[in-house]
């Protein structure tokens, strides 16, 4: 018999091994983890509540936050600190608010907070994961309506309500080792060096990641229903596309390119998004903004 063999197999491999005992605990071990890692691989699969997306990410939506807070500083720090206008931090971070509050990102766990960096020489945006999303003064000023950094802002609230940059720390296999160095961060005042350098990687991954072709289509999308939801008109993220593609032209790319990279047609599907959407014209109840930010944000920023 098949199984006999296999049984006498055993027990000789057994009898040779030197310590029985031994060899049992580490039969017993091994089994535990096999269980183990599959037990991880099954359960950190999540549905997006928003995008109703299967995702393999290991933070939860609070450690996202918590990492998000303490990130916040290490942004702070490389971008040359908050800009120093409370006028504008108030009016990007309202304008943020209402492409939140009108739309499906408000029903997420994630406060989001909208800041403004003092560093006019990168031209960025970006969000890390649970809702801390900033703007450099370098973009701001080519910017010249609300519903421009409306839409800015609206691909940002998406990029973090789609958990784009959580997926990135899984797949970077980071994300495992950030849950218990986040844990033990949110419940003690005092971080340990290691685990400071943790989240330092972990933001520095985000902050420069270059979000994949299906990432940047979906958080187009979602953007366009978050601003357009807040009464913005849509055609802001076009012209913000168009105005980031012609500095590109005239020399240096802006960062935000380079973070966000430009899939082939990305201005031609927004456009056809609009037509798809409102086949018999823009309402005008959609707003531009133009003199707003020329009131408010423009003279903040010379
Ligand atoms: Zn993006």
């Amino acid at each position: 018999m098949f199984t006999g063999q296999l049984h006498g197999k055993v027990e000789r491999k057994l009898r040779e091994s030197s310590d029985v005992g031994q060899l049992l605990v580490r039969l017993f071990l091994g089994l535990l983890f096999a269980v183990f890692g599959l037990l991880n691989y099954f359960t950190n699969v999540s549905e997006n509540p928003v995008t109703g997306e299967k995702q393999r990410i290991s933070l939860s939506p609070e450690q996202e936050i918590i990492l998000g807070q303490q990130g916040k500083q290490e942004v702070l720090a490389e971008y040359g600190g908050l800009y120093r206008s409370p006028v504008l931090q108030r009016y990007v971070d309202q304008v943020g608010q209402a492409v939140v509050e009108q739309s499906i990102a408000a029903q997420t766990p994630y406060p989001f907070e909208f800041h403004v960096l003092d560093d006019p020489a990168t031209v960025n945006a970006f969000a890390l994961p649970g809702g801390q999303i900033f703007i450099t003064t370098g973009l701001l000023a080519q910017l010249d309506s609300e519903a421009q950094l409306a839409g800015v802002l609206g691909h940002e609230v998406a990029h973090v309500v789609a958990r784009h940059g959580s997926e990135h720390l899984a797949r970077q296999q980071l994300g495992a080792a950030l849950v218990n160095a986040i844990g033990v961060a949110a419940s003690e005042d005092a971080r340990s060096a290691q685990q400071a350098a943790m989240i330092a990687q972990a933001v520095n991954q985000i902050v420069n990641l270059r979000y994949g072709r299906e990432d940047e289509l979906e958080s187009d999308r979602l953007g366009f229903e978050f601003m357009t939801e807040a009464d913005y008109n849509p055609v802001g993220i076009v012209e913000l596309m168009a105005i980031l593609t012609e500095s590109q032209s005239r020399g240096r790319p802006p960062e935000f390119f380079s973070t966000h990279p430009n899939p082939d047609n990305r201005i031609e599907r927004l456009e056809a998004l609009i037509d798809e959407t409102y086949p018999s014209g823009i309402p005008a109840t959609l707003e531009e903004g133009e003199q707003s930010y020329a009131r408010i944000a423009q003279p903040q920023l010379r």
